[in-house]
């Protein structure tokens, strides 16, 4: 690890800035280029001459184009995974997950494929992870268990990522690298620079990526933040000094692309809770957010202390979450202020304040058994003052209703508007957007890290900034962008499906395991058993008739009956004329019973003939 990362140099002043370009070149295959006349004037005249010798031998190696792979996180918020190409050289940055959709019945997560990878693994130096969100290393254990490439990133990131290697007995194999902004880290023909930035978890980085062909400045997840929990804004200097040396192209959050303005710092929601925490008077006070908002988390745990109210931690997630911050010293926490769960009870209502998940609605999680009453150490009542720290993400808000409507029944107070200011973005709006464009000044904009609409309404934006329309490429899943100083282009494409992961099993469950668990949802299933001899195609016993999902039999002995007559009259015609036809008996017997049933309901059940041959 030592010897393929510099120390946190800030390029500051002139000196520190050759030191760190003549680094460059030592580790590079080719020497920076000189772009500078007065540089080369005020060198002695030989050392000119090995100059322009240099120079010439390095003439045949041509600049070659830098290549981008997009393997997850564009058209969709999810599993972010992007691969850079220079040479012989790959790396990645990020490897998330998504969360399944009603489309996906029973699948648990969603993972970026990584064939690619595979395919690609002598060339693969790393993968820089970004941040510590779900959608950026939930992949991540999924891919070392194919690929144990080194991972690099923030101390807090590091920490986030050995939790979940942990549960899949991964730790003591993972090759893992705690790096810091200011660092670069070399990886084959590439050097990747970390910047820091703001977002709804701490130690957030974005990388300028160099390489001989230009320097392409990714931006992760981010918001301009002045006045951030940590105390530590976002390195807009730094982004400025790398927009002078010149940027060939930026990727930048296109998550919050459709607001106008600027996202709200996160201290505001500090002193909405305070504010809130005053009324919640005598009351006890639940207060659901992202496990991962750790400056929220800190936030929450400030108003409490400042009222002396103990805290509890609800949700697992929650718990983990809060440990590894702790232990890294990314919160602060008053001794004693946070007590068990089983000891609640012990406390009266105004000296409480209990922290829990579910702020989506999520029907395992805590808030969720809390509103249906099914959680085992908190009943919800009148006397309980609830604040939901988030705003649903798309897709969520019905659940999320369900969940409040439900706390309101049980008579507790739900504090979940926009008008309370509970909640702010992590991500940046369109004028912080504008900010790092006019900043980072690129050459090419890739817009990434959302929907459709919100890739196209980045790339507007970057229009309305200047930035030629030949020059943005709106990318989607599967597509290799290359780009060199003349231009940028989509350039082919890699395979980069979604594989689903249902209980222990990853990649087992494709499109048609989905299109039957679709159809047995939609109109259940009827089995049809039969015993038959084998020589002369005789039913020995049967057909027996189950359903599942499709009727309520008793209501319909007559239906199943005359299925029953049916599944007997064309099992017997049909093995009557070829006893060793199985197959086609089958065949036949679902063919017929399906129009049957389809007769007689409207309705196409998935049909499965079983026939035993004795
Ligand atoms: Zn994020
Ligand atoms: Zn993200």
């Amino acid at each position: 690890m030592s010897e393929k990362i510099f120390g946190g140099d800030k390029p500051a002043n002139e000196k520190k800035k050759q030191n760190k370009s003549s680094k460059f070149s030592r580790y590079s295959r080719i020497p920076p280029k000189r772009n500078t006349a007065e540089a080369q004037h005020q060198r002695p005249a030989k050392q000119q001459r090995t100059q322009r010798q240099k120079q010439k031998q390095h003439k045949k190696v041509e600049k070659k184009p830098i290549r981008i792979a997009f393997l997850g996180g564009l058209n969709e918020v999810g599993k972010n995974m992007t691969l850079y190409e220079y040479g012989e050289s790959m790396f990645l940055v990020d490897c998330g997950l998504a969360f399944p959709d009603a489309e996906l019945p029973g699948v648990d997560l969603v993972l970026p494929d990584f064939s690619y990878v595979e395919k690609n693994i002598d060339k693969i130096k790393g993968v820089v992870v970004t941040h510590g969100h779900e959608d950026h290393i939930g992949g991540l254990a999924y891919l070392l268990k194919s690929v144990n490439i080194p991972i690099y990133s923030t101390k807090l990131t590091i920490g986030l990522i050995q939790g979940k290697l942990k549960e899949h007995n991964l730790l003591s194999s993972a090759k893992l690298n705690v790096v810091k902004p200011g660092d670069r880290i070399k990886l084959g023909e590439f050097e990747v620079e970390l910047i820091h930035v703001n977002h709804s978890i701490p130690d957030a980085v974005a990388l300028a990526v160099r390489c001989e062909g230009g320097t392409v400045v990714q931006m992760g997840d981010f918001k301009i933040d002045t006045t951030p929990i940590d105390g530590e804004p976002i390195d807009l200097a730094r982004f400025a000094q790398i927009g002078t040396e010149g940027v060939m192209c930026l990727m930048s959050d296109s998550t919050n692309a459709e607001r106008p303005g600027y996202t709200e710092s996160e201290s505001k929601v500090g002193e909405s809770f305070d504010r809130l925490f005053h009324s919640a008077g005598n009351r006890r006070i639940i207060v659901a957010t992202f496990a991962s908002n750790i400056h929220r988390v800190q936030q929450i745990i400030n108003s409490a202390a400042s009222l002396g109210r103990k805290v509890v931690l609800s949700g697992r997630s929650l718990e983990n979450v809060v440990a590894v911050a702790k232990e890294l010293g990314y919160i602060d926490v008053p001794e004693g202020l946070i007590v068990s769960i089983d000891t609640i009870k012990r406390y009266p209502d105004d000296k409480l304040v209990i922290i829990t998940t579910g702020s989506q609605g999520e029907p395992m999680s805590a808030l969720s058994r809390m509103a249906f009453s099914d959680h085992r150490k908190v009943e919800i009542g009148p006397m309980d003052y609830i604040i939901i720290s988030a705003t649903p993400i798309p897709g969520n808000e019905k659940t999320v209703g369900k969940v409040v409507n439900e706390l309101m029944k049980l008579g507790a107070e739900v504090i979940y508007e926009k008008m309370y200011d509970v909640h702010v973005s992590g991500h940046a709006c369109q004028e912080e957007l504008k900010m790092i464009m006019s900043l980072v000044k690129p050459k090419y904009f890739i817009p990434v890290h959302g929907e459709q609409k919100h890739l196209q309404k980045h790339r507007i934006l970057a229009e309305s900034m200047g930035i030629d329309r030949k020059n943005i490429i709106v990318a989607d899943n599967g597509l290799l962008v290359e780009m060199s100083d003349d231009s940028v282009r989509v350039a082919g494409s890699v395979p980069a499906g979604k594989v689903y992961v249902d209980g222990s099993g990853v990649g087992d469950v494709g499109s048609i395991v989905l299109r039957d668990r679709k159809h047995l949802s939609q109109d259940g299933i009827i089995i049809i058993t039969a015993c038959v001899e084998a020589d002369t195609g005789y039913i020995v016993s049967g057909p027996e008739v189950i359903t599942r999902g499709f009727v309520y039999v008793k209501e319909s002995e007559e239906l199943i009956e005359q299925a029953k007559r049916l599944a007997y009259n064309t099992l017997d015609e049909r093995l009557g004329r070829n006893p060793s036809d199985i197959l086609a008996a089958k065949t036949r017997v679902r063919d017929d019973i399906s129009r049957f049933v389809f007769e007689k309901t409207r309705r196409s059940p998935m049909i499965v003939p079983v026939i035993m041959e004795v």
